[in-house]
C-alpha cells in the first residue's frame, strides 16, 4: 500500500487495522480448521480430516468457483465471457472510420474500468 497522501498518524491506522485484519483472519482459519463447512447449494462438505493445506475458508472459495449449483460459478463464467467479448468491442471502437469521438473514448474507458474491476473481484 502506497503511504503518498497519508498523515504519519493515519499510516499507523492503517498499519494497526492491517495487522487487525490478519489477526482476526488467522483466528477464524483457526476456528474453521475444527469445523465442517459445506457448500449451501449443493452440500459439497470439507471437514476437520481434509489434509488441504489451505483454510477452509479458501477451500470453501475454491469449491463454489466451481460449483455447478452456486451462482458464483455462473458470475464468474459470465466475468470471463464479458472480458471476451470486450476485448472484441473495445477493439471494434478504436477501428471505427473517421476521428476519435469522444463517445468512443468513454466507451472504452468504461470497458477497460469494468475489466479491472472484474480482474480485482476475480482474484479474491
Ligand atoms: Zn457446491
Amino acid at each position: 500500500m502506497s503511504d503518498e497522501g497519508l498523515t504519519r498518524a493515519q499510516v499507523e491506522i492503517v498499519k494497526q487495522l492491517t495487522a487487525d485484519v490478519e489477526r482476526l483472519t488467522a483466528w477464524v482459519a483457526d476456528l474453521q480448521s475444527g469445523m465442517y463447512v459445506n457448500c449451501v447449494y449443493c452440500g459439497h462438505r470439507y471437514g476437520p480430516g481434509e489434509t488441504t493445506p489451505v483454510s477452509m475458508a479458501d477451500a470453501l472459495k475454491a469449491h463454489i468457483a466451481q460449483c455447478p449449483e452456486h451462482p458464483m460459478s455462473g458470475l464468474l463464467a459470465a466475468a470471463r465471457e464479458f472480458d471476451r467479448l470486450s476485448l472484441v468491442i473495445e477493439s471494434s471502437v478504436r477501428h471505427d472510420c473517421g476521428p476519435s469521438r469522444p463517445d468512443h473514448e468513454a466507451v472504452v474507458a468504461a470497458i477497460k474500468a469494468t475489466r479491472a474491476a472484474i480482474a480485482k473481484a476475480v482474484q479474491k
